[in-house]
């Protein structure tokens, strides 16, 4: 047994204690008085409310000026829990169906390990960060000063990950993850007698008309070898069979990597719905909003992160990035680091991230500790590891 091994038992309970007891996004009030609790324990310098309910933790050593910062997020989704599992969420409308419940006991474990040993030379940033799904709890944090605050060299978070088996670590180089943006777009003309279409403009039809053109955008005006997703989420207008209505809205999701790319698609975007508009006699508006910028890996801290997995499991270069999205990108676009996925996959399969029957696999809680530990000896070195 090592010292690590022997956290895994505490580090489960606390993981299962936060699983029954999950707050969703700026609402984690609990969970970061508890970490806050154990962290000071431990005997590092705790800085609350950072991004409203976020937490960073400080353990120093030696005489370095090097230093790192490991991010774990802490918030649930909302969504009703369906495992029937004893350390099931107690709170309706409310689950850890993202893992962040194991995200959180990783790093304090990892806190717990180079706490008790302190055998790095340098800074330890411990952050524990508020509302990734979906809120930017990250951006909050930037905002705040977090890097001026508690400057780090380097950065990394981990993000359990179901599609890998338990003991992968998968990182890359550049995209990881997508950017997320939405869209609305409200088609208006005066509505009128579906017996007198001559009369009335048709903003049914024109909003059929703008769904296929929209479609257009990534297959035709955007380059074959870049990478984007449209989706048209949701199309409404109209009540009744003889009324032509006045307005029609659609609204829907972009995701891509570059984000010239995505300057490009909310400007086609633009271009096509006023185009579509015109030709329908409809006035067109469009809201696009931008929620997560893509998370982009720096190359050098990609590769560290590859060359510290190996020493505790199965490195592996992704081939490719997710198109899903994460706020840890505010974190990148600020400091130099990376994201890395943990394999958490089950031999008989495991339930995706957000569904109602995931549970984070606490057997993966070991190499998790072990990376974080990893990433700090590598970037502070080594001064007398016990
Ligand atoms: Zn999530
Ligand atoms: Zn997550």
């Amino acid at each position: 047994m090592t010292e690590i091994d022997d956290l895994i038992q505490p580090m489960t309970q606390l993981r299962r204690d936060i699983h029954a007891h999950p707050e969703l996004a700026f609402c984690e009030r609990r969970t970061a008085a508890m970490i806050a609790g154990e962290l000071r324990a431990l005997g590092l310098d705790v800085h609350e409310a950072i991004g409203r309910t976020g937490v960073v933790g400080v353990l120093r050593n030696g005489s370095s000026k090097r230093s790192i910062g490991l991010r774990a997020d802490m918030d649930a989704l909302p969504i009703d829990e369906q495992t029937g599992l004893p350390w099931a969420s107690t709170v309706p409308g409310s689950f850890h169906g993202c893992g962040h419940d194991g995200h959180v006991a990783m790093l304090l474990g990892a806190a717990h390990h180079l706490a008790r040993h302190r055998d790095f030379d340098g800074t330890v940033n411990f952050i524990f960060q508020p509302a990734e799904e979906g809120h930017g709890g990250a951006r909050e944090m930037v905002a705040e000063g977090l890097f001026d605050r508690f400057p780090c060299d380097r950065i990394f978070a981990l993000h359990n990950w179901p599609d890998l088996p338990a003991g992968t670590i998968a990182t890359r180089t550049g995209p990881i993850m997508g950017a997320a943006d939405w869209f609305d777009i409200h088609l208006e003309g005066r509505g009128g007698h579906a017996a007198m279409p001559q009369d009335t403009p048709d903003a049914i039809l024109a909003a059929a008309h703008l769904v296929t053109q929209l479609h257009n955008i990534v297959s035709r005006r955007i380059a074959p070898v870049a990478q984007a997703v449209l989706s048209v989420t949701r199309i409404q207008g109209g009540h009744t069979h003889n009324v032509l209505p006045d307005r029609v809205s659609i609204k829907g999701t972009v995701r891509s990597f570059d984000p010239a790319v995505q300057d490009q698609i909310e400007t086609e975007m633009r271009r096509v719905a006023q185009g579509v508009a015109m030709a329908a006699g409809l006035t067109a508006t469009v809201h696009y909003q931008r929620n997560y910028p893509a998370t982009i890996n720096d190359a050098d801290a990609a590769n560290e992160a590859l060359k510290a997995a190996a020493t505790v499991g199965t490195a592996l270069e992704a081939p490719d990035p997710a198109l899903t999205a994460e706020d840890f990108a505010f974190m990148l676009q600020a400091c130099k680091g990376a994201y890395i996925w943990l394999g958490q996959g089950r031999p008989d399969g495991s339930p995706p991230l957000h569904n109602p029957r995931y549970d984070f696999n606490d057997d993966v809680l070991g190499i998790g500790i072990r990376l974080h530990v990893a990433l700090v000896r590598q970037w502070l070195g080594d001064v007398g590891a016990s």
